[in-house]
This record gives structure tokens, C-alpha cells and sequence, in this order.
């Protein structure tokens, strides 16, 4: 089979290797759809410490179940059409026990595009906690694109159930990438009275408008923390998600909030990245400040759920499609944020 296998940053090779071989307990998926995330492109460009090349990336997909394990045989059928989540926790170490799965221990073991063959390739092995836990049937009306958005959506819903969003709160997201996007509207299904969106980028604040974005503020253009200020009486955003993942806009996201506010960065910076808070603003103003990662299995359940329901607009987050040896391409675009997400079809 085709697969794109990353050997070093910067180096991505279209290679003819064996179709992947399953175990009892896992699947075997035909990819219909991978789509490009920053996680991709951040790989591409710098690798990973743990990551071992040559590997297949690519985490966001969906496709059909081309073969199945004797032990999952009776849960999923040859010919299904699934959505997949990039992991699963091993239910059994501390944080498992304790409630927080996404931080499993051994996350990494099983995590598809990192440690396991991506989904940049014409076929999948499915490993078997995620087979378990973190692999749904789509319902008819469900698009492969749409579907693939499952991992993506999963993990911003674990970041806007720890935002605490309530009914009439004014919420302001830093960044219009895909993760910004989707905070958007997850904001607005939350009860969110206003919406405010920033970004560099004209193109995705357009997006962000056309997803329902009540103000959005060019960056590139306008100073965003007296924007903000202005917009909101002077107090700040109830609620502020930052969705870029650098030190500095980290800093802005706190400026932006309120007392009392709650400040949730989602961005994950480059690694060894420190930030300044002011500690007299976090104790007498009563502040909120959290860090959020990855997803749980039952944040992926909801993502599955939103996703079914129609409620949730993934078609915006796909600018384009290209093939499997226009990988490359699609990263490079991507890096310098012309695009929101592209749809490799393999
Ligand atoms: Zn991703
Ligand atoms: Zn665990």
C-alpha cells in the first residue's frame, strides 16, 4: 500500500509498504479521509524526542473497516463506516483510576501518528484500546470529512467543559485556527451571549464570521487587549481561550480576562516556553488560570454525538483536498496558515 512516511524534519517520502497486520482485538481501516493538523506540521518541521521515524503521521481520519480482529468481529463488520480517535488510556494506571484519562501514562504507547502508523496511508491498524473505547459507526448523513473531525472536537470539548462557560457569558477566543474554530461554536452551543474571535489571518476571521463569531478582531490590524477592554465595558471577557499556542499570546489571553474570569490555554507552546503572570491579579481578582490536554473517552463519546446531531459545522474547517503525494504541499500550506484544514484523500 501507498503510505507518506516522515523519515526527519523536513522529509516526507511516498513509500510502497506491507498493508499493516492485525491482532484478535483490532480493525483494519481503508482511510477515506486524513486530515492535516498542527500537530502534523510541528512533527514535519521539528520531530518529536520520542518519535521514532520512519512513521506514517496523520491522526484525524475516518474510513471503512476493511478487516476485523476475531474478538471485535461481532461489533464491527466489514464495510462500516467509522470514526476514530488518535488514543485511548489503559484504564488502569493513576490518572486513569483517578478520573483523568487523558493523562494516561501510557498514552503515548497506542497514540496513532506517534508511536503507532498513521492514517497518511491507504490503510490503518487500529490498535486495541482504541477499537475498545474510541471507535464509533457513523450514521449515514455523517460525511467522511466531517467524521474525521472527531479527534479535533474531542479534545476542544475537554477544553470548553474546563472553561465553565455559562449561559450570557462573553468569551473571547485567541486564534482562528481549526481549534479556535471549533471553540467557537462549541462556545455558542455552551450559551455564550457573545463571541469574540481574534487573529492574524483575514481569510479565517472570515471563517469565524461565517460560524457565527458576534465581533472579530484582525490583529495584524487593531491592538486586541483595548479592543477587548472596549468592547466589554472595560472588565474584560468572562471566559478567554487561548487556541494559538505562543508565550506571548498566552500573557495577552490573561490580560484579556476579567475578574474573576477564567483564562483556559489550550495552545500548546514549544517546548521549554515560560510565561509571565501578574500574581496580584490572580489572587485579588479572583482569577482562574488552566491548562488542558488531549481528550477522554467520554469527551470523544460527545464529540461523536455533536457531530451526529448536525449541530456541529465541520464543513468550514476543510479549505481543500488534495492526494496523499501532495503531502508535503498540504503541510507547507499549512505552516504558513493560508489554509484551515486540507482533507488528504489517500
Ligand atoms: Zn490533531
Ligand atoms: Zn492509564
Amino acid at each position: 500500500m501507498k503510505a507518506a512516511r516522515f523519515h526527519a524534519p523536513g522529509k516526507i517520502r511516498i513509500e510502497d509498504i506491507d498493508i499493516p497486520q492485525i491482532s484478535s482485538e483490532e480493525i483494519l481501516v481503508k482511510v477515506k479521509v486524513a486530515l492535516t493538523c498542527g500537530t502534523d506540521v510541528k512533527m514535519y518541521k521539528r520531530g518529536h524526542p520520542k518519535v521514532v521515524p520512519p512513521i506514517t503521521l496523520g491522526h484525524e481520519f475516518s474510513g471503512t473497516v476493511e478487516e476485523t480482529g476475531q474478538k471485535v468481529a461481532n461489533k464491527f463488520r466489514v464495510g462500516d463506516r467509522v470514526a476514530v480517535a488518535n488514543s485511548a488510556p489503559c484504564n488502569d494506571c493513576f490518572f486513569c483510576k483517578t478520573g483523568k484519562p487523558n493523562l494516561c501514562e501510557h498514552l503515548l504507547e497506542t497514540l496513532i501518528g506517534f508511536s503507532v502508523d498513521g492514517a497518511y496511508a491507504e490503510y490503518i491498524r487500529v490498535p486495541a484500546p482504541i477499537v475498545r473505547q474510541n471507535t464509533y459507526v457513523l450514521p449515514e448523513n455523517i460525511s467522511f470529512e466531517e467524521a474525521a473531525l472527531l479527534e479535533p472536537l474531542a479534545c476542544a470539548i475537554n477544553g470548553i467543559d474546563a472553561a465553565n462557560i455559562g449561559l450570557g457569558d462573553t468569551v473571547l477566543i485567541v486564534g482562528s485556527g481549526p481549534i479556535g474554530l471549533i471553540h467557537l461554536q462549541l462556545a455558542k452551543l455552551k450559551g455564550a451571549a457573545k463571541v469574540i474571535v481574534t487573529d492574524l489571518q483575514p481569510e479565517r476571521l472570515k471563517i469565524a464570521c461565517k460560524l457565527g463569531a458576534d465581533v472579530v478582531i484582525d490583529a495584524s490590524k487593531e491592538d486586541q487587549l483595548s479592543r477587548v477592554k472596549e468592547i466589554t465595558g472595560g472588565l474584560g471577557a468572562d471566559k478567554v481561550i487561548e487556541a494559538v499556542g505562543l508565550p506571548q499570546t498566552w500573557e495577552l489571553a490573561f490580560q484579556m480576562t476579567r475578574k474573576a474570569g477564567t483564562t483556559l490555554f489550550f495552545g500548546g507552546c514549544p517546548s521549554g516556553a515560560k510565561i509571565s503572570l501578574d500574581t496580584e491579579r490572580i489572587h485579588y481578582e479572583d482569577l482562574t488560570v488552566k491548562g488542558i490536554f488531549h481528550h477522554t473517552p467520554v469527551s470523544v463519546l460527545k464529540a461523536f454525538k455533536l457531530i451526529s446531531s448536525g449541530r456541529f459545522n465541520g464543513e468550514p474547517l476543510i479549505s481543500e483536498e488534495m492526494s496523499l503525494s501532495e503531502l508535503e504541499n498540504a503541510l507547507i500550506k499549512m505552516s504558513k496558515g493560508e489554509c484551515v484544514k486540507i482533507a488528504i484523500k489517500p
